[in-house]
């Protein structure tokens, strides 16, 4: 909810580039592929519905933009195995993983491809390249500088160092008050109905020394508050109060919620349901936004070519075909 909110509005003031990260979703799914073409469309419903503009920004699919694997593959040339090994990241993930894939080791690679593979080409004073993310993304984004750094150290001066751009939305906890996931069942979706909305409200964490609605309860440990904080700011302050006083209890705090977040989600979900009743509209807004994206990434390739002196001429005409007497 904070970065649709950030981006709805970053997309009137900058050229805002949106990828769908197709290709990483295989760093950790690919024996299992049956759920990425669904959710590269539930995603770009959930653009539309939230108000991101195709008119206005460019929404893409990672692997439809050639340039990126091209970059990537660049990159790794000088990035040493022992600083992935030491990404965040991927050490949290190592430990839960029995194995280590190359692709999964070499993700920030391809995520720098895809942050820099933005760079403006003629770089203008006062250009900048902003990565929209929360602060727990910052060692990606310092990651992906020093690859940039890096290539400009080696081939001369190609990207912009790309700028974290932090948005003030309170991050929002799952409903169970654990990091929100698809797997762990704790998020509320853009497309889920009133009832649906309602019932997942109802199994909120909430303070459980609070069992009667006369008991004083803490609210800052409780996700029906965290809620609020996003979803209605303007009685955040109110529900604090009414909560630690005993003056309200659970059940009638999250009824209340659930109408909030209702009535916040209705227009979004309309929205979101016109667009899914037109089959061909996400796909038309991808192959638009696809073109755009490669037309960006073909022109900088150049730059990056050139620099790395992997340039040559059109030689598509001096490669004898196969079986030809010439
Ligand atoms: S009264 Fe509201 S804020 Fe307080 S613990 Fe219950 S649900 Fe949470």
């Amino acid at each position: 909810v904070g970065a649709l909110r950030n981006w709805v509005d970053l997309q009137k003031e900058y050229d805002c580039f949106f990828l769908l990260a197709d290709v990483q979703a295989l760093t950790t799914h690919f024996e299992d592929v049956s759920q990425i073409k669904t959710s590269v469309e539930d995603v770009v419903l959930d653009f539309l519905a939230a108000g991101l503009d195709p008119d206005q920004s460019t929404f893409f699919v990672q692997s439809q933009v050639p340039a990126l694997t091209e970059l990537s593959m660049y990159f790794g040339m000088f990035t040493r195995v022992v600083e992935l090994q030491q990404n965040p990241t991927i050490k949290e993930e190592l430990k839960h993983q029995k194995d280590l894939f190359y692709g999964f080791l070499g993700y920030p690679v391809s995520q720098a491809a895809d942050i820099l593979l933005f760079s403006p080409v003629a770089m203008s004073p006062g250009d900048e390249l902003l990565v929209p993310v929360g602060e727990d993304q910052a060692p990606h984004i310092e990651a992906t500088r020093k690859t940039a750094r890096r290539f400009n150290e080696i081939y001369g001066e190609t990207f912009i160092l790309p700028e974290i751009l932090i948005s003030d939305v309170p991050r929002l906890p799952g409903l169970d008050m654990d990091k929100m996931s698809k797997s762990r069942g704790n998020a509320i979706y853009l497309g889920d109905g009133p009832d649906v909305v309602t019932e997942k409200v109802n199994s909120a964490f909430t303070d459980p020394k609070k069992a009667r609605v006369d008991d004083p309860g803490d609210p800052f440990g409780c996700a029906v508050y965290q809620y609020y904080r996003v979803f209605a700011p303007e009685i955040a302050d109110e529900v604090v109060i009414d909560c630690q006083k005993g003056k309200i209890g659970c059940a009638a705090d999250k009824k209340r919620l659930a109408g909030v977040m209702n009535d916040v989600l209705e227009p979004i979900r309309t929205r979101r349901a016109e667009f899914a009743a037109q089959p061909d509209y996400v796909w038309d807004v991808l192959r638009e936004g696809n073109r755009r994206a490669r037309e960006v990434g073909d022109e900088l390739m150049e730059v990056v070519r050139e620099a790395m002196h992997i340039d040559y001429p059109d030689l598509a005409d001096s490669v004898p075909r196969h079986g030809s007497t010439q």
